[in-house]
């Protein structure tokens, strides 16, 4: 058994020519051409809300809350029947904090669409932090506000508990995990560590990063 949480950002029709931002971007044709190379070799693709214990599986995870998540992303996986999580970082959406990456772009969602994408059941909302810090670098109690404020605004404009979380940068410490098991968080994911084994329940779980390179 093999179990595989990819980690993605955007999904975009052509890559920049920026090598950092590369690192970040996939294209539609390149996503599904290895979503339909995982279906043909026996993969299932699962939700983050229902990790299979056995089998062959793939969980497709998105981080930060980009708008092509809505608008490039989601209708390819709507029409693939694929399911995804995407984790937002609460301050990204309609643009309220700048994503220092990419300078002088808008890139996040809207608060619209990202309510439009959580009423979809093949689309789970994760947390994400509100300004995305590494969050190592921060006291227990800053990095409280940061995970803590970010699921309750999740939760504010959503309606409903936000259960999983993901590590901006990867980024973590003891602190980090015992303020995610406070707060409830069913599953954390981390930004590196290869495929889960048979048996394996860990927090954090591991992803691997999905590039095009
Ligand atoms: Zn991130």
């Amino acid at each position: 058994m093999v179990g595989e949480i990819w980690m993605l950002h955007r999904v975009v029709e052509h890559v920049s020519n920026v090598p950092e931002q590369q690192e970040l971007e996939v294209t539609a044709i390149w996503l599904e051409q290895k979503i339909l190379e995982y279906q043909r070799q026996g993969y299932t693709f699962v939700s983050i809300d229902n990790l299979p214990k056995r089998g062959r599986w793939v969980c497709l995870t998105f981080d930060d809350g980009y708008r092509d998540n809505y608008t490039i992303a989601y209708p390819l996986l709507k029409r693939l029947g694929v399911p995804f999580t995407v984790y937002v970082t609460s301050g990204f959406i309609d643009n309220r904090s700048p994503m220092w990456w990419y300078p002088d772009q808008q890139l996040g969602m809207s608060a619209e669409e990202l309510r439009l994408l959580d009423l979809d059941p093949l689309c789970t909302i994760g947390a994400h932090t509100v300004s995305h810090p590494k969050l190592d670098t921060l006291t227990k109690a800053q990095q409280y506000k940061e995970i803590a404020e970010s699921k309750q605004w999740l939760e504010q404009l959503l309606g409903h508990p936000i259960q999983h979380f993901s590590f901006p940068h990867g980024a973590h410490n003891d602190d980090t995990l015992a303020i995610c098991r406070k707060l409830g968080f069913h599953t954390v994911v981390q930004s590196w560590g290869g495929p889960l084994r048979r048996g394996e329940n860990p927090y954090p779980l591991p992803r691997i990063n999905m590039t095009i390179k």
